[in-house]
């Protein structure tokens, strides 16, 4: 991709601009439009404080700076020659396009699960994982706000994924994309799935907006991202 500005500069403005329009835009409705609805209701009763929100967007927005520099070194690096990554959309049927996409949740589902676990082992969480763990009752302005050793072990997957899943650009972006709306959703505060899914046969498997409230307002538990396979594998899955 030919832009006329530095690609790393490129990739923080994408991931900064995405994270505005998909964290604003459920923060301005459930926490002002329907801040007082019946029809929603809020995980913790309390609301975050503003200086809360301050400290959210300031590390996210460091978090996409990280982003955009891990971007560079994928793409505009040397490293790239080592990547499956492919350019021609015809290298590969247009069905493996959307299965990569899959495969890439997949992938990430499993490197989160065990990347979050060891950050919250005692010898890294103060250094990697406490900054996220202050939004004790998290907003959904929280989901980038990392420690910067946290956005760069979230980073170095984009690393894993091109020398694993031979990818097209684009379904990396549509991937990213729907990790942040994921994202988003597990901080959003309010549940917007019906109270069911956790027991029905498929919703029980989809990690909710409840389980990572529970992750942020005990400090452990439920360490997934979109599935839960992984917490109920190792037995940290943990329901209100
Ligand atoms: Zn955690
Ligand atoms: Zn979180």
């Amino acid at each position: 991709m030919e832009t006329s500005m530095p690609f790393g500069i490129f990739i923080f403005l994408v991931n900064f601009l995405r994270y505005l329009i998909v964290a604003g835009i459920p923060f301005i409705v459930f926490y002002y439009f329907l801040k007082n609805a019946k029809s929603v209701s809020k995980l913790q009763s309390k609301f975050p404080k503003l200086s809360d929100y301050q400290r959210e967007i300031e590390y996210s927005t460091l978090t996409c700076m990280v982003f955009g520099v891990v971007g560079w070194v994928a793409f505009k690096t040397p490293f790239y020659s080592y990547t499956l990554a492919y350019e021609n959309i015809e290298d590969y049927p247009t069905w493996y396009f959307w299965v990569s996409i899959f495969l890439m949740i997949l992938l990430h589902d499993a490197y989160f699960y065990w990347t979050h676990r060891l950050i919250h082992h005692k010898a890294l969480f103060k250094n990697f994982h406490a900054l996220h763990h202050k939004s004790h009752n998290p907003s959904p302005w929280a989901a980038f706000a990392f420690d910067p050793l946290e956005a760069v072990t979230n980073g170095c997957f984009q690393f894993v994924l091109m020398l694993v899943i031979p990818a097209h650009l684009y379904a990396v972006a549509i991937f990213y994309l729907i990790s942040l709306v994921v994202n988003v959703y597990g901080h959003l505060g309010y549940e917007i799935y019906p109270k069911a899914i956790h027991t029905h046969w498929l919703g029980r498997w989809i990690n909710t907006s409840t389980a990572h409230n529970y992750h942020h307002h005990h400090g452990k538990g439920n360490y997934g991202f979109y599935f839960t396979f992984w917490d109920k594998l190792m037995k940290t899955e943990k329901l209100g």
